[in-house]
């Protein structure tokens, strides 16, 4: 069993993996334990799996596992950790925002203080575009409100776990497991290592806004089932409103008071049609998921896996 496995899903990242290797390699060389280098490609189409398979010819440690198709980064991360065998295993983004050089400071303060999750914590966020910075604000506030106090407002997926905690995560029966707020929610002792966000290296975020409220609608689902109440307040609101409405029209009918009501009833209407349509999809979006969970198909299929040996691996592409 190797020491270390760092899991880096990639997607598209052809312009970043060589400043990503050539930055992580003599940081996992100089720390003088076993590992192993797990980049899952993420169904990439800009030749990043060649340009992998062609870096690991020099580098033994790197494995290269290939998913059939785009899945996300979430899932990709999932099939790495279920790759990786490492007493430890770290996940780290591709694009160098998250630095290497911390990873060691990570496995130290992880066996020194005998912790099983050591959370990068970003101190400073000023290369994420002004956009980025406050969705992530609004995210993260939500989250510590929905799942618990436990979550950092700082930590994204850059991260080390200890082998009882991946296995633990690795045995979910989850279909869309959102791992930064799993992982604290397992409560595991856990400590922090801060640092700061650098700017992409090269490339384009493959995080675009359609991404990124999918794992935020996700990351909601997953632990709360708080909007379902709302659904059912803003039905009682709605009641009462409408009963309110009900009574003033019977007076008005009562005392022949003849009005035209055009807007009282074309307002009405709006709003009973958008608080119907704000609650159906609430609803929608908890039974997609129990309907998804319930066809139990996989999250990802591997294409294939360069493995863990050195010497000659048939791969087929
Ligand atoms: N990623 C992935 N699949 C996706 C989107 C992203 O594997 O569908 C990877 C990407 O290659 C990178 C990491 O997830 O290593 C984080 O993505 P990115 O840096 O683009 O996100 P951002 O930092 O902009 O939030
Ligand atoms: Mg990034």
């Amino acid at each position: 069993m190797v020491t270390l496995s760092v899991v880096t899903p990639m997607f598209n990242e052809r312009a970043a993996v060589d400043h990503f290797v050539a930055r992580l390699r003599p940081v996992l060389d100089g720390l003088g334990v076993t590992y192993e280098v797990v980049a899952v490609d993420d169904g990439s189409s800009d030749g990043t799996v060649p340009r992998l398979l062609e870096l690991r010819d020099g580098w033994d440690q790197l494995r290269v596992v290939k998913l059939r198709r785009n899945v996300g980064h979430q899932s990709a991360l999932g099939a790495g950790l279920r790759a990786a065998r490492g007493a430890y295993v770290v996940s780290i983004d591709a694009d160098l925002q998250d630095p290497p050089e911390a990873i060691g400071e990570m496995l130290a303060k992880a066996r020194d203080e005998d912790l099983d999750v050591v959370y990068g914590v970003r101190s400073d966020r000023s290369t994420d575009t002004p956009f980025k910075r406050k969705t992530a604000g609004v995210y993260y506030w939500l989250m510590r409100r929905l799942v618990g106090p436990w979550v950092s407002g700082q930590a994204g997926d850059f991260r080390l776990m200890s082998r009882p905690v991946v296995d633990t995560l690795n045995d979910l029966p989850e279909q869309q497991p959102v791992y930064r707020l799993v992982v604290p929610s397992l409560g595991f002792p856990s400590g922090e290592v801060t640092y700061v966000r650098a700017e992409r290296v090269a490339g384009e975020t493959k995080y675009p806004l359609g991404k990124m409220i999918k794992l935020s609608l996700d990351s909601v689902t997953s632990f709360s089932a708080a909007p379902l109440k709302i659904a059912t307040w803003l039905g009682l609101v709605t009641f009462v409103i409408c009963l309110g409405l009900v009574v003033s029209g019977l007076a008005a009918w009562a005392f022949g008071v003849v009005v035209p009501g055009w807007t009282s009833l074309y307002l009405a209407m709006l709003l009973l049609g958008a608080v119907q349509l704000i609650c159906l999809g609430m609803l929608g979006e908890y039974v997609g998921r129990i309907y998804a969970s319930t066809q139990s198909r996989p999250r990802y299929l591997v294409a294939f896996d360069t493995g863990e040996a050195t010497g000659e691996v048939d791969v087929p592409l």
